[in-house]
């Protein structure tokens, strides 16, 4: 399982000290097989990095620029994101997509410099309310996965495993991003389903024992975690606005040991 707090762009300074102190301060529990991990912006890394060291949550970056360095102003680089200590980058959300112009394409190349780096990705996919509507949300998430894999896709088996090893995707459908409406247990589990076996058709012997986590993500919060968390195909949960408040975010967390795999 893993339990991922996207702060998007907030919280202010001292809410997010706030914030990493309380999870410092009840590292206990963090538990080894259900990762607890915080997408702070860029402006927090050093405090983050500070505040988790000897904690077992991680922290990571809520975008990367696809290039390794060079001049990119406001931008910041997957290595950049290493070297402050993060482990993790989100790639590709909705936001970035929508107001930021990202393609299928421009992911596979933030992927790629993500893997360079060391990171690991966690690659969002997730339909428009339109697409639902006429049904057609299988092949539009499935095929924004196929495409900003297509590096991996062209690589050696060898090289498949191990870049598979550390990927993670993310299932957001857009219209339950910070709308509160949250897609059916059916749904989700049909959606996970669904990617879960174009991974197989994708990759087939490429994928690692375990396979790839896919996390659900998209109005989570403590009331309704523990039903989304038991399906079967989810392994964890990205989660937003209920993120930025820490007893909200353990709560989540809880859910999920609850449902760990035996
Ligand atoms: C998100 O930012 O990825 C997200 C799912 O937000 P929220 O939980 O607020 O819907």
């Amino acid at each position: 399982m893993i339990i991922a707090g996207n702060w998007k762009m907030n919280p202010n300074q001292a809410a997010a000290n706030a914030l990493l102190e309380a999870f410092a301060a009840h590292r206990n529990i963090f538990q080894p097989d259900c990762q607890a991990l915080c997408f702070p912006p860029a402006c927090y890394y050093a405090m983050a990095a500070q505040k988790l060291a000897g904690t077992a949550m991680q922290w990571g970056a809520q975008n990367c620029h696809q290039e390794q360095a060079g001049a990119y102003t406001g931008e910041i680089s997957a290595q950049m994101i290493a070297d402050m200590g993060g482990r993790w980058v989100i790639i590709g959300h909705s936001e970035r997509r929508q107001y930021f112009g990202e393609t299928d394409n421009l992911i596979m190349e933030k992927i790629d410099a993500a893997r360079a780096a060391g990171l690991r990705p966690i690659l969002c996919v997730g339909e428009p309310e339109e697409v639902r509507l006429k049904g057609g949300q299988d092949d539009f998430v499935q095929g924004q996965m196929a495409a900003s894999l297509e590096n991996i896709i062209k690589m050696s088996l060898a090289d498949q495993k191990t870049a598979l090893e550390k990927l993670v995707i993310a299932y957001e459908p857009v219209w339950a991003i910070g709308t509160g409406k949250v897609a059916s247990l059916q749904n989700i589990a049909e959606m996970h389903q669904g990617l879960c076996d174009k991974l197989i058709a994708l990759f087939g012997a490429g994928l690692p024992e375990k396979n790839v986590p896919i996390l659900y993500g998209g109005s989570v919060n403590s009331q309704n975690a523990a039903d989304i968390l038991a399906i079967d195909k989810v392994s964890g949960a990205l989660v937003g606005g209920a993120s930025l408040e820490a007893d909200g975010f353990f709560a989540i967390y809880q859910a999920a040991i609850e449902n760990r795999p035996n």
